[in-house]
């Protein structure tokens, strides 16, 4: 079968696609881009905002029309969050919830089978039978990096789902369920596969993080493990030969301690780039919001980061016009962030979710507030990362080469250093270029203007592999 992906929402869900794509593939199936006509579309869909449902529903519609014969399937959390969403639904032909991904190459091929016998759908089943590797599916779903090597130089790793924080916003506990660590043993297998196929560097993510291992520790919650099972896992995995950078996915900042922060830093691929939710600056938004942790506390930890890592990239989410927000709560918002310094922030506005609690919280905001309150803060936000980005300025980073890509009709060569920050290099000779996808380059970085969400452009110093 030809089969389609499109992911939609966190990195958990890119990184379940992959997963998916590598099932697919072992089993002899042809992984085809989105827009192409394919047999099988497969939407990997989220339901964290109110946007993220439509966005999910436009694609699932989108699928059948590309190919009406094909066999729409959805998965995700879109599909987990509400069980009117099958009855509303139209046009798609398969639901898969999250629980059951894993078993998802039996499912679509047990459907397309169905239709086939029942003489429905434009079906070209090429490879007659999927062959013995369809036994090791699970097993693929979990361990196989096949499907990573020809995509990334960076690959995302889900070592953990499920959430136990109910945050009174957040439909995710509910929708992806408890707690679930994968074990450090089928962690490291997959980390020395990626690594044996040229991946220099992994992300860790998961939907809680920083609760690596609860699970199976016996205690209840990550505070009394001090970051223990997950600091295990990173000593592992920065021994894995051929990974030169791992990347932490977002953490929660109770997990910040001065121990935590001064073992991190001690395991030296670990990027200084650390993404801690904030969600709001203000303590009374943050106790409405179930976050237990007060601004002032969050201030400490991004100091205890900054006194173990020199200029570390700070990353945040935060939402506008949570219920009830006033003017002065969201300006406590506006003045904490400067003073955290962030080096990005994702603004969110508020969406409501049937079944949270802050949905029936009284005091909601109305579009138009929330509108202006978002412009506000992303306005903000573009002076900070543009103040953070200076400080690269006449300084030699070390680049991971990802892509060419052109900008303004030029080709650059472009890549992130350890704190994020995208660099690009003009494209000399394309054939180099293309050599030097893959690598870590050195590369200088001279006085220029810098815009917000940009590049910032280099000149190759030496090469570092
Ligand atoms: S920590 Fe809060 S925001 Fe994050 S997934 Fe859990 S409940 Fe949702």
């Amino acid at each position: 079968m030809k089969v389609a992906f499109l992911t939609l929402g966190c990195k958990v869900n890119f990184y379940e696609t992959e997963r998916m794509k590598a099932c697919f593939e072992a089993s002899g199936h042809r992984i085809m881009s989105f827009g192409e006509q394919a047999d099988v579309y497969i939407i990997n869909t989220c339901t964290v905002t109110n946007i993220a449902d439509r966005k999910s529903r436009k694609m699932l519609h989108r699928a059948k029309k590309n190919n009406p014969d094909a066999l729409v399937v959805a998965t995700g959390c879109y599909v987990d969050s509400s069980k009117e969403t099958q009855a509303e639904a139209s046009g798609i032909d398969l639901f898969v919830p999250n629980q059951e991904k894993e078993h998802i190459l039996e499912i679509v091929e047990a459907a397309v089978q169905e239709r086939r016998q029942a003489g429905e759908g434009g079906f070209r089943c090429e490879e007659a039978e999927c062959g013995p590797e369809k036994e090791a599916m699970k097993e693929n779903f979990l361990l196989s990096a096949e499907a990573l090597k020809e995509s990334r130089t960076r690959a995302f790793l889900k070592i953990q789902d499920g959430c136990n924080q109910f945050c009174t916003y957040c439909i995710i506990p509910y929708v992806r369920g408890p707690l679930k660590s994968r074990t450090e043993k089928e962690v490291l297998l997959e980390v020395e596969e990626l690594a044996g196929h040229g991946v220099l560097e992994v992300v860790l993510t998961g939907i809680h993080l920083s609760s690596y291992g609860v699970d199976w520790s016996g205690k209840k919650s990550f505070l009394e493990l001090e970051g223990r099972p997950l600091l295990d896992l990173l000593w592992k995995v920065s021994e894995v030969e051929g990974v030169e950078r791992i990347r932490l996915g977002s953490l929660e900042p109770r997990i910040i301690t001065e121990a935590f922060v001064q073992e991190l830093s001690r395991i030296k691929k670990v990027c200084p780039h650390f993404h801690l939710s904030l969600q709001s600056g203000c303590d009374t938004v943050l106790k409405r919001m179930n976050r237990h942790y007060t601004s002032g506390e969050y201030l400490e930890k991004t100091e205890l980061i900054k006194k173990y890592y020199a200029n570390p990239a700070l990353t945040t989410d935060i939402i506008v016009g949570f219920p009830g927000e006033t003017e002065e709560e969201f300006w406590k918002t506006v003045d904490f962030m400067q003073k955290a310094g962030f080096s990005k922030v994702h603004v969110f506005k508020y969406s409501r979710r049937r079944g949270t609690m802050a949905d029936a919280m009284p005091g909601q905001i109305t579009e138009d507030i929330k509108n202006e309150r978002s412009s506000l803060l992303m306005a903000k936000e573009k002076e900070m990362e543009i103040k953070y980005r200076k400080n690269f300025i006449n300084k030699e980073e070390k680049i991971l080469f990802e892509e060419i890509v052109l900008f303004e009709n030029e080709e650059y060569l472009t890549g992130y250093n350890e704190r994020y920050v995208r660099t690009g290099v003009k494209v000399q000779s394309r054939e180099q270029a293309e050599k030097m996808i893959n690598t870590i380059g050195r590369v200088f970085i001279p006085e220029q203007e810098i815009a917000a969400g940009e590049m910032l452009f280099g000149n190759l110093a030496a090469r570092s592999r």
